[in-house]
């Protein structure tokens, strides 16, 4: 009986299309888009993981532009009618980007549901960036790092939270998100080996991260690679002359061979510094821009991180052949 119902609905559908000029020519208009549920991601680095667990069963929108820049955009007005059309939220939380986290809140429908990823976090593996006077002043913690992802393990703790999430709005596809997400688990526990054996190949006097955009103390903590310095100030703006001194003298003291920027801070600042030390500066650390092209295995969360580990190994001298052969994910949606 019900096997009929659908089958009449879609005949009912087919016929009219293109009768209505409410139903533009899509190619899928009658089929299962009509019936996709819509999400919406706060920011890129989150967007391409959900993108993997739900791909093609459910749309996914970034609300942060891909190539903007996560932490300072603000929302504009036609990201409202986007948030208050999604049936599921997932933010990163841990303060990434408050803006967007409140305009969300302001404009979705009652009821939506709202995921926090950075809840999946162990409370006292989360790392505080206020400094130590303001902690002891106000008793705690402020601010948070919020780059959890980084990290290939909490990127799996991650996962498994969006496919929860999923399987709550789409029941129907429960058992894919679930394989999805164990797939993408046991990608991590190869990508895990193979990033602590890569870093770990890293002479030891060189085995230390300086950054532009402190993205990367959680990996850092991970693979025994401390971040020893950013440049970045909290409000991101560009660092003042002091704070390049620091950097400076900092980057002389520990004789660091290299150090990073990211392609969504750009700095000349950087290039100075470069100039003043003898370091070199790479500029092409991504913590949320997906490297090669859209629909191809390396346009991912996998890919990215592969192409950080294998940049920060080989400029700090160590060996890259360790990253060989590491799987990507299969392009789906
Ligand atoms: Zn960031």
């Amino acid at each position: 009986m019900a096997l009929i119902v659908v089958v009449i609905g879609a005949v009912a559908l087919g016929l009219g299309r293109g009768d209505s000029p409410d139903q533009p020519d899509d190619p899928n208009a009658g089929t299962s888009l009509a019936t996709k549920k819509k999400v919406a991601v706060s920011d890129p680095a989150n967007t391409a993981l959900v993108r993997w667990v739900g791909g093609g069963l459910v749309d996914v929108v970034s609300i942060v532009p891909i190539g903007a820049n996560g932490h300072t955009y603000e929302p504009i007005p036609a990201d409202a009618m986007l948030v208050a059309t999604a049936d599921l939220y997932i933010e990163n939380g841990k303060g990434l980007n408050e803006a967007v986290s409140s305009f969300v809140r302001a404009n979705y429908r009652p009821g939506t549901p709202d995921v926090v990823l950075a809840d999946v976090i162990p409370g006292d593996e989360i790392i505080a960036t206020d400094s130590a006077e303001q902690i002891a002043a106000h008793g705690h913690a402020h601010s948070f790092n919020a780059h959890f992802w980084t990290d290939p393990v909490y990127a799996s703790l991650y996962v498994d939270r969006i496919a929860t999430a999923l399987e709550a709005i789409d029941p129907a596809n429960a058992t894919t998100y679930r394989n999805r997400a164990q797939e993408f688990t046991s990608r991590m526990n190869a990508y895990d080996a193979a990033f602590r054996s890569a870093i770990a190949s890293i002479p030891a006097q060189n085995r230390k991260l300086v950054v532009y955009h402190d993205s990367w103390s959680y990996f850092g903590r991970r693979y025994g690679i401390p971040v020893i310095g950013a440049i970045q100030p909290v409000s991101f703006s560009e660092p003042s002359a002091d704070e390049v001194r620091r950097m400076i003298n900092q980057i002389r003291n520990e004789a660091v061979p290299a150090f990073f920027g990211s392609e969504v801070f750009p700095s000349d600042v950087l290039e100075s510094i470069a100039s003043e030390t003898g370091a070199t500066y790479y500029s092409d650390l991504s913590d949320e821009e997906l490297p090669g092209v859209a629909g191809t295995p390396e346009h991912s969360y996998e890919g990215m991180m592969i192409e950080n580990v294998r940049l920060i190994t080989s400029a700090l001298g160590g060996d890259v052949s360790l990253l060989a052969s590491l799987p990507l994910p299969e392009v789906i949606g």
